[in-house]
């Protein structure tokens, strides 16, 4: 069965990049019929904050990517120690001593003679006596995974074949000095265990994927499919990397995106299929295909979502808008006339609020000058409140007739009046809603 999973390290709250990943995941698993895991990596107990777990969930809730189980990192230690056992028993993992300032001395020593800096393993020369004594000077070492120099081949599902020579891949560490077992044996131990069957990733995590796949031979795994999806870059394909922060969901959510534009842009973005608005979760996972994706980094402008907020917006039935129509305080009765009148204005639903404000309280007016007499005499000829559905069109026949004006001259300078803005909703709709005419007050 199709199984995949999503996951992140709970060190940050998820942004725009990390979506593109759990969405991947979970549309494969969906439209296999298959099973969605989040897996919280949580190896690093430093890093790692409940809050971010919680973040995290808030999340890929509010955008309807729902999974099937939780796994969590932490709680599945002793597994990681039992791979450990079984690759020491094998003879692939190897305790070795260097400090960070003399691997780095041996990495530009290589990259000086022109050779790439690829751990060279002197590790695996130590006698037992100089390693008792590099343990006693020292203390632990990190365990490193001794990788087969073979050529290592998967056919990935977005990049297409890929061949890795593992002897220009150093040695991985697996448990660090301190004894903390790192993500990728982590990963390893848990996509084998819980029968992942497909990873999507970011295409950072390519040569992880080499050395991944040598350890889950190892430990007599089933290799899963591999996809790397491309890097998202800027409008301008300038590095997103240090704007993530500011492309965090929460901060999406917050600015008013619809979960349904979020996903419907980043569904398709980097495909070779449009980019279509789907208001249900079921258009986008039938349309879902990752070998439609390309390998070249992917442009994400966010001013893209807005248009598609709007216009998911805009095909909402009242129903689905009657709790944030209260909230801005539009009384019961009015609510329908309210989402008739704005539904066609609004951005977002925050734009609500500015509509309700104008129609409770009445605009500034906008006058021209040689409108003033005109607007003046217009407004005398305007009965009293509550209007209708037909004051508009009652109102300016009145109008018309009393000043001889017609067309754009009469009717622009009374919305101008009313609304304070040159365009927006019919009028015949908006009067109705007018709880305050302002310039008349
Ligand atoms: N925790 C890893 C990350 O966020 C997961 C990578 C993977 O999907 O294997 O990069």
């Amino acid at each position: 069965m199709t199984t995949t999973r999503f996951a992140p390290s709970p060190t940050g709250y998820l942004h725009i990049g990390n979506l593109r990943t759990a969405l991947m995941n979970y549309l494969i698993a969906r439209k296999a019929g298959g099973t969605f895991i989040l897996r919280i990596d949580d190896t690093d107990p430093d890093r790692s904050k409940q809050d971010y777990v919680d973040g995290i969930k808030t999340d890929l809730e509010w955008l309807g990517l729902t999974w099937d189980r939780v796994e969590r990192q932490s709680d599945r230690l002793d597994r990681y120690a039992e791979a450990s056992d079984k690759l020491r028993e094998m003879g692939r993992f190897y305790e070795a001593f260097e400090t960070p300032t003399e691997l780095d001395l041996k990495r530009k020593k290589q990259l000086n003679m022109g050779k790439p800096p690829v751990y060279d393993r002197a590790a695996l020369a130590l006698s037992e006596a100089e390693r008792d004594a590099l343990r006693a000077e020292r203390g632990q070492g990190v365990w490193r995974f001794k990788l087969d120099h073979a050529r290592i081949d998967w056919a990935d599902g977005i990049l297409g074949d890929i061949s890795i020579d593992a002897a220009s891949v150093s040695d991985p560490v697996l448990i660090r000095q301190d004894g903390q077992v790192l993500y990728t044996l982590a990963s390893v131990v848990d996509d084998t265990e819980m029968g992942v069957t497909d990873v999507v990733r970011g295409s950072d995590h390519v040569t992880n994927t080499a050395t991944q796949i040598q350890i889950i031979e190892a430990l007599g795994g089933t290799v899963p499919r591999f996809a790397h999806h491309s890097l998202l870059t800027g409008p301008q394909g300038e590095a997103l990397s240090k704007r993530l922060g500011t492309l965090a969901l929460r901060d999406l959510r917050e600015r008013g995106v619809q979960p349904m534009a979020l996903l419907s842009l980043l569904a398709r973005l980097g495909s070779s299929d449009p980019v279509e608005l789907r208001t249900e979760m079921a258009g986008l996972i039938d349309g879902f295909d990752i070998s439609r994706f390309g390998s070249a980094p992917t442009k994400f402008d966010e001013d893209d979502l807005f248009p598609l907020t709007a216009r998911y917006l805009h095909g909402l039935p009242l129903e689905a808008v009657a709790d944030q129509i209260r909230e801005v305080g539009v009384p019961d009765d009015l609510a329908a006339q309210f989402w008739t009148v704005t539904r066609d204005n609004i951005t977002t639903l925050h734009d609500l609020a500015g509509w309700w404000t104008l129609f409770r309280d009445g605009a500034d007016p906008v006058i021209d000058d040689e409108d003033k007499d005109f607007v003046a005499q217009a407004l005398a000829l305007l009965p009293d409140g509550p209007f209708d559905a037909d004051t508009w069109a009652s109102w300016t026949t009145a109008v018309k007739q009393a000043t001889g004006r017609k067309g754009r001259g009469l009717f622009m300078p009374l919305r101008k009046a009313l609304t304070g803005q040159s365009h927006g909703p019919d009028m015949s709709a908006v009067m109705p809603l007018l709880q305050v005419v302002k310039a008349r007050d």
